[in-house]
């Protein structure tokens, strides 16, 4: 298998480090965070290609993989869980926490991998490796509403946070205040408090999106740590710019489909409208949100199938 290298290594908060590697087909860069705590986790196994990659980053940091106690992806999507059945062999000490909803897609892949193909062909395994099932001993099922103890007065808490897919969930760190967000927040793009959702096929919703928004300013983070990106601590401009690019995408979007046009020139209208906010992030603008928000209406009802 092919290994994604070398890993970049930022400390981004006391015992907090931001690894970051680059998978082929993908515009966005991928990103895992390790938590240096007294029990170690790791946020994001990304594609298995970059598992090797991603324990090399654990070893950099003076740390030893076959201590890590937890691994949890944020959501099933081959970019930050693919690598759970490679680090499943490799550490068998780990348990994998996995949102209800997408744990069958773990231990029986084959629906994720035919998804997968959809999304970036056949030939996905050679840039992000092979979807390896995980035995559900291994898994620990959340819904939402957990604690896992890392530290004396530390607890990591499950949020579920739907939207970009029914099976995200976010990690809450009570000690830097900091939200590991996955997509759920969208794809924030650095120095720019411009973020759109991540709209992608199949199961997204922006309703849930802005639902996430409520419930995620209710926690009120201090830092929002991305995964397609990096970490960020201007947390209200960011979840306000969501909101309301969440509802306008829509508005576009359900108006098209309303005067009867086709993705295509939705889509166009779309990019008039985001005008020159848009380097082209993963999921994010373009046609894939298109079909999303399309999907979405026409499971509704809103717009008749
Ligand atoms: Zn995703």
């Amino acid at each position: 298998m092919p290994t994604i290298a070398p890993v970049k290594i930022t400390q981004v908060y006391d015992d907090i480090y931001h690894f970051e590697t680059t998978v082929k087909r993908m515009l966005a860069i991928h990103v895992s965070y390790f938590i240096d705590a007294p029990t170690p986790v790791l946020i994001e196994t990304g594609p298995a290609t970059a598992g090797d990659a991603v324990l090399e980053g654990i070893r950099r940091v003076g740390r030893d993989p076959a201590k890590l106690k937890y691994i949890i992806p944020t959501h099933i999507h081959v970019d930050h869980a693919g690598g759970i059945g490679h680090l499943a062999s490799t550490l068998p000490q780990a348990t994998f926490v996995l949102h209800r909803e997408g744990v069958r897609h773990m231990t029986e892949p084959e629906r994720l991998i035919a998804s997968t193909k959809q999304a970036f062909g056949d030939d996905f395994e050679t840039d992000f490796g092979p979807i390896v099932p995980i035995a559900k001993e291994r898994v620990m099922v959340v819904e939402g509403g957990e604690s896992i103890s890392i530290d004396k007065g530390r607890q990591l808490q499950i949020i579920y946070t739907p939207g970009h897919a029914h099976h995200c969930l976010s990690v809450f760190d009570t000690r830097s205040r900091g939200l590991f967000c996955g997509e759920a927040l969208g794809v924030a793009q650095a120095g720019n408090t411009d973020v759109g959702p991540a709209a992608i096929p199949p199961s997204f919703d922006p309703e849930a999106v802005l639902e996430t928004v409520a419930k995620v300013r209710t926690l009120n983070p201090d830092l929002l740590f991305f995964s397609h990106g990096g970490p960020r601590r201007e947390v209200k401009p960011l979840l306000e710019s969501l909101e309301r690019n969440t509802k306008l995408y829509g508005e576009i979007i359900l108006a098209g489909m309303k005067a009867g046009e086709n993705p295509q020139q939705i889509g166009k209208r779309l990019a008039e409208r985001q005008g020159a906010r848009r380097g082209g992030a993963s999921g994010e603008g373009g046609g894939g949100a298109v079909m999303a928000y399309m999907m979405y209406y026409r499971r509704k009802g809103v717009v008749p199938s």
